[in-house]
């Protein structure tokens, strides 16, 4: 399809970034292209309004989730809440910690932003080992919200994230 094809060729790739080995996604062109930002968003509402009509809420993953997370919604006509790392956030917050390669981290969100039975979909630009959705996802659990699903722009398959995220489903624009 013409808008995969061209949010695909928008997509820069960095070999050993941030450290040796690690080779980044950049999903920054994207966002200086507006027809590939458009594609993106235009990608992510049709799957939603044929997978998930009865979404209430899109829920941003730090910080490139912030990103396109907005756009959908507003398209949707649904609201947008943002799921921070730790310290980020005013007033009385939830959070879920979790593990990465080195030490901790966790992620938070203010406790009033989610209604619970509230039917939410999570966003975020890529997915690696799911670590970071998953982290989100029980985190909704927690304020008793119904997660319908996560979206990415960019899935790393070989890391095989989408088997840590079970039994909540994945979609992805570009698999690599
Ligand atoms: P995970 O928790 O291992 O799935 O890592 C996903 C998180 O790390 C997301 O919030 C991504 O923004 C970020 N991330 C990991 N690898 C990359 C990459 O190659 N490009 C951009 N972001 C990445």
């Amino acid at each position: 399809e013409a808008k995969l094809d061209l949010v695909t060729k928008s997509i820069k790739h960095f070999p050993d970034f941030p450290s040796k080995g690690i080779l980044f996604r950049d999903i920054c062109p994207i966002l200086k292209d507006p027809g590939a930002l458009t594609a993106v968003i235009d990608l992510f509402e049709e799957h939603v309004r044929q997978t998930h009509p009865q979404v209430e809420l899109i829920v941003g993953l730090d910080a490139r989730g912030f990103l396109f997370g907005p756009l959908l919604a507003q398209r949707l006509g649904v609201g947008f809440v943002l799921v921070r790392k730790k310290g980020k956030l005013p007033g009385p917050t939830v959070s879920v910690a979790y593990k990465l390669e080195y030490g901790e981290a966790a992620v938070e969100v203010q406790e009033d932003a989610v209604a619970p039975g509230e039917k939410v979909l999570l966003i975020d630009d890529l997915l690696a080992t799911g670590g970071t959705m998953y982290a989100a996802c029980e985190l909704m659990k927690k304020q008793n919200a119904e997660v319908m699903g996560c979206m990415v722009v960019i899935e790393l398959k070989e890391l095989n994230g989408v088997e840590k995220l079970k039994p909540n489903t994945l979609f992805s624009l570009v698999q690599y």
